[in-house]
């Protein structure tokens, strides 16, 4: 398989071109039909598969197909991520693989001051990259809404069990809207992993690479 054949729009063509991507991994050539179908997504898979582009490009082409029919610059897509480096390294996705479209992108993380990232929220993303206690503390003051929320991705979710994040991540999902496609991605799927699986995914694809 191409990525020709995967009938993604012009504008992440040509950027993946641009690229030299040509040929899908196992977990995207697996992964982005379903997605664009809006099915909900349970990924087993380490980094290093290509996992990121696996969901980041669905996701650009679902909203991009979507603005016309909702222009409002309001978050739609919510990634949420076990570390900062991880935040940073899947905006740089998004912004290599959406170069050629206009949706905004922000990250938010901890341990810094939260000024210049709250400057970035203000004038309105599409795609939000987040760890979880920083973003739970933006929802508190407000300075979040997460109420047009689409597309939801949990991204290492075993990582995030080790670092004690299992707290933050249930209080997410009380906030987050039922109504939603969701993706889940872990590189180990003991059974703690599987019951927050369950919990937040409704008849998943299952994806293993
Ligand atoms: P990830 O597993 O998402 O961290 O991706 C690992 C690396 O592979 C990243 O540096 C990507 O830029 C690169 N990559 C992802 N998908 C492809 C592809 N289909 N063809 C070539 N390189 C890719």
């Amino acid at each position: 398989t191409q990525f020709k054949e995967l009938n993604l729009i012009d504008p992440i063509q040509n950027a993946l071109d641009a690229l030299g991507y040509q040929t899908p991994t196992p977990i995207q050539e697996q992964a982005i039909p379903p997605i664009l179908q809006g099915r909900d997504v349970l990924g087993c898979a380490q980094t290093g598969t290509g996992k990121t582009a696996a969901f980041a490009i669905p996701i650009l082409q679902l909203l991009e197909e979507r603005k016309k029919q909702n222009p409002k610059k309001s978050i739609k897509a919510l990634i949420v991520t076990p570390t900062r480096e991880l935040t940073i390294q899947i905006e740089e996705s998004f912004q290599d693989y959406g170069k050629n479209l206009n949706l905004k992108h922000a990250v938010i993380f901890g341990g810094v001051k939260q000024t210049p990232q709250v400057g970035k929220l203000r004038n309105g993303v599409d795609i939000l990259v987040a760890t979880p206690g920083r973003l739970l503390d933006l929802i508190d003051q407000k300075i979040i809404s997460l109420r047009d929320i689409e597309l939801f991705v949990l991204d290492e979710a075993d990582r995030m069990l080790d670092m004690g994040f299992i707290h933050d991540i249930k209080k997410l999902l009380k906030i987050l809207p039922q109504k939603k496609q969701s993706l889940f991605f872990s590189a180990t799927m003991p059974k703690p992993i599987m019951e927050l699986a369950n919990s937040i995914l409704h008849n998943p694809i299952k994806v293993e690479v």
